[in-house]
């Protein structure tokens, strides 16, 4: 997905304090452009945290009906430092990109996308798509790891499954704790450049679940539907729940409703990133450079497209996205 912001705002990313207990971080509509377009409710980056683990961005949406929204339709643009992963939980989305992989986003499957040095990419849901629900997160790659060449990978987990529940873990490992019977572990084959965790959990009403995750790790809990305890919180549906460092053991409790929940994590990044519309760079200077290349790519601006940073496309598809103006002020990292 694109940020499809008109004006984004450039955003200096880094750790933040954090306090005792469950921190809400509200989510805000962003409406993604065009006369009848889908909204997402955007839960990271915000002014507050900007990142859990080397999560950077959280957009979530639907169920919209596809009729009155126009589902997805994301035409070619740019990404730079940053792994994107789709999550869908009804729908389908058609996946090009300039490294050669084309893929069906699918309900249960992680399509992690790697832009390392650059790469560029569309997402079109598809005709037969009448109700599209999902999420789609970004992961700041490390400074050891965000020049690396372009790529994609695709997974699709057996859930871990008991009384009333169902954990589905795309990312990074997990242990569902169980008083009665065995515990039950799964991990992700995927790879990642630092210690990530990311998995779907449904819970039947009524159903407490202890889920054992690393204490060097932080982590956010995403509500989408349901009534849903976090330890002893209640969280609001659509929010996001973080949990700092040290936590061991994350009990989760529905109560009258089904939920469907997202649980992200991961070691916090410590480094300090700098993100603009869908670049992740170091500088201003970095992000300007990004910006420049593509816009010569693509024929908006003159220049000059050196080693094709965002890679060839086919020319039958819908026309790229232009990058907006950068703004006036100027963000350096904060020491
Ligand atoms: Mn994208």
């Amino acid at each position: 997905m694109s940020n499809l912001e008109v004006a984004p705002d450039e955003m200096v990313c880094g750790s933040a304090q954090s306090h005792a207990g469950v921190e809400l971080l509200v989510p805000r509509n962003v409406p993604l452009g065009g006369p009848r377009a889908m909204d997402v409710r955007r839960t990271l980056p915000q002014k507050q945290r900007s990142l859990i683990g080397a999560w950077c961005f959280l957009d979530h949406f639907g169920p919209d009906p596809v009729g009155e929204t126009g589902g997805m339709a994301v035409p070619r643009h740019p990404h730079t430092g940053l792994q994107t992963v789709s999550w869908l939980f009804t729908g389908e989305v058609e996946h090009r990109d300039s490294a050669g992989f084309h893929a069906m986003v699918r309900p249960g499957e992680l399509n992690l996308m790697t832009a390392g040095r650059g790469i560029s990419h569309s997402e079109f849901s598809t005709p037969e798509t009448s109700v599209l629900h999902g999420a789609q997160l970004w992961v700041a790659l490390p400074d050891s790891a965000r020049h690396v060449s372009p790529t994609f990978a695709h997974h699709r987990p057996e859930p871990l499954t008991g009384t009333g529940f169902a954990v589905s873990v795309f990312l990074g490992s997990l242990t569902v704790l169980q008083d009665h019977g065995a515990d039950l572990h799964s991990s992700s084959p995927v790879a990642t450049h630092t210690e990530l965790l990311g998995a779907e959990i449904r819970l039947e009403p009524h159903t407490s679940i202890r889920v054992a995750v690393k204490a060097k790790h932080e982590h956010g809990v995403l509500l989408d539907s349901g009534t849903l305890h976090v330890g002893v919180d209640e969280l609001p549906v659509d929010h996001l729940a973080y949990l700092p460092t040290g936590t061991q053991e994350i009990t989760l409790t529905s109560g009258d409703q089904p939920v469907l929940a997202l649980l992200i994590g991961g070691e916090p990044l410590g480094e300090q990133i700098l993100m603009w519309w869908n670049f992740v760079g170091r500088t201003h200077d970095e992000v300007v450079e990004y910006r420049r290349q593509w816009q010569a790519e693509i024929g908006e601006e003159p220049g000059d497209t050196g080693s094709k940073r965002f890679g060839d496309f086919p020319s039958d598809t819908p026309a790229p996205l232009p990058a907006p103006v950068l703004p006036s002020v100027r963000l350096r990292p904060r020491d």
